[in-house]
């Protein structure tokens, strides 16, 4: 080992020879804000240790399903007793009737849900059904938004498509991009002329109703009822991508938030608790398509695996029963907003917070932040400064300007106040 090596630069060099890139999805190679990737050696509540067994309060929550905070006992406890029982059957159980009951009480607008093993599987799958339904091929999708790594989704994708700046991505033919149309987030109007010039051959409309994959980005007032009446009078089937906002804005998710109705919603993150879960659902009428009951086909080995069922059973349903978790979050994020904005203001610095319950972000930026184009015209140089800033002072950011921070409860307001403190001493850096 080189003299002065964290054990993080070791590993990371060990894990660039048979793994590519040294990560198993991207973003988490630190490759636009520069330096190393720090590895996590475990975590509890708010916090988070490194292999050298440095402490960093966490605004990731594994992009998140940490809402709680990590090893939130309840659910260690169910995953611990469950296991002993067999990890998998490949055969159905209670327990998948349970979680799909549990969806159902939460979230408008589901009669049925399909269990998956990623939000990735859940959006690939609900496009499918959609176009199984309607008979149309075409899609919607905005500028942006990430619906996970489905070929047909990676056309202007969020998240590290965005941080990476893939304008186009090799695998994907085409044939397949040829059919995913895209809009500006925000721009009604822009989507009014799609569908006119695509009449009749429109299948969905896929959206973030909050978006994440490039900060936090929120509809603007009518903007999401603009698309629900397009789709009403179109017959286009609107779809929520709630792989983030699902469980996390509210019990009911954004659909509860925003007052609007999907017909299709994806899931993933939170409702797994931390394990490899997604899920797709809507209303009867659709999810009657789906193989057995109709010919969309769609499957999974590992669908409604018990350690994975359970893990996000015991989350939602303590989310259910404890309506004072999203207070509580907001609260929090609240408190967050006001001193990171205060801290800017005082250091004169542009800037741009976009908050919505418990997501939120920081654009280094003079205008408003309303959609992809302005968040990529932000200083994004300066958030990756930032970055690196609270991290070397134990504060664990997102690695990217195109990614939302999540709060969890376990983070105390005095965590709160230092990392307020911390990120003010670096914008007085810039004065
Ligand atoms: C994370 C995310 C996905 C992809 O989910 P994976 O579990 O990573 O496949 C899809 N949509 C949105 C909105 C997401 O945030």
């Amino acid at each position: 080992m080189a003299q002065n090596q964290t054990r993080s630069e070791e590993l990371f060099d060990r894990a660039k020879k048979t793994i590519p890139g040294g990560v198993n999805s991207p973003v988490r190679a630190f490759k636009s804000v520069g330096g190393t990737p720090i590895f996590m050696e475990r975590a509890r509540g708010a916090y988070m240790y490194d292999a050298d067994g440095k402490r960093y309060i966490d605004y990731i929550n594994s992009w998140g399903p940490m809402m709680l905070g990590h090893a939130y006992e309840p659910v260690v406890k169910a995953i611990q007793d469950k296991a002993a029982g067999s990890t998998s059957f490949g055969a159905p159980t209670e327990l998948e009737i349970e979680m799909a009951e549990l969806i159902v009480s939460m979230a408008p607008n589901v009669d049925m849900v399909r269990m998956v093993s990623s939000g990735t599987e859940a959006c690939m799958s609900a496009l499918r059904l959609a176009r199984g339904y309607t008979g149309r091929n075409k899609f919607i999708k905005f500028e942006g938004c990430y619906h996970g790594h489905a070929d047909a989704f990676l056309v202007k994708a969020g998240s590290g498509v965005a941080t990476f700046n893939i304008q186009t991505v090799p695998g994907v033919t085409a044939g397949v991009s040829m059919d995913t149309l895209t809009a500006p987030y925000n721009d009604l109007a822009a989507v009014q002329q799609l569908v006119d010039e695509n009449k009749g051959e429109i299948a969905a409309i896929i959206i973030e109703p909050v978006a994440g994959n490039m900060g936090c980005i929120i509809p603007e007032p009518g903007f999401m009822e603009g698309l629900r009446a397009i789709c009403d009078k179109e017959g286009i089937v609107f779809i929520f991508d709630e792989v983030m906002t699902g469980f996390r804005l509210a019990a009911g998710g954004a659909q509860e938030r925003l007052g609007i109705h999907a017909d299709l919603v994806t899931y993933g993150k939170v409702i797994g608790g931390g394990m490899p879960v997604g899920a797709f659902g809507g209303k009867e009428e659709i999810m009657r398509h789906i193989a057995p009951l109709g010919n969309v086909y769609q499957a999974g080995t590992l669908s409604g695996n018990p350690i994975a069922m359970i893990a996000g059973y015991t989350m939602l349903k303590t989310l259910k029963d404890n309506p004072g978790i999203y207070k509580e979050l907001d609260d929090k994020t609240a408190y967050l907003h006001k001193g990171l904005s205060g801290a800017l203001v005082d250091c004169n610095v542009p800037h741009a917070i976009n908050r919505f319950g418990s997501m939120i972000s920081v654009h280094f930026s003079d205008k408003p932040v309303n959609n992809f184009a302005a968040a990529a015209a932000a200083n994004n140089t300066l958030f990756n400064n930032l970055f690196h800033a609270m991290l070397e002072n134990g504060v664990y950011l997102p690695p990217s300007a195109f990614e939302t921070w999540f709060i969890s409860t376990a983070l105390s307001m005095k965590d709160i106040d230092y990392t307020v403190e911390v990120a003010g001493e670096f914008l007085a850096t810039l004065r």
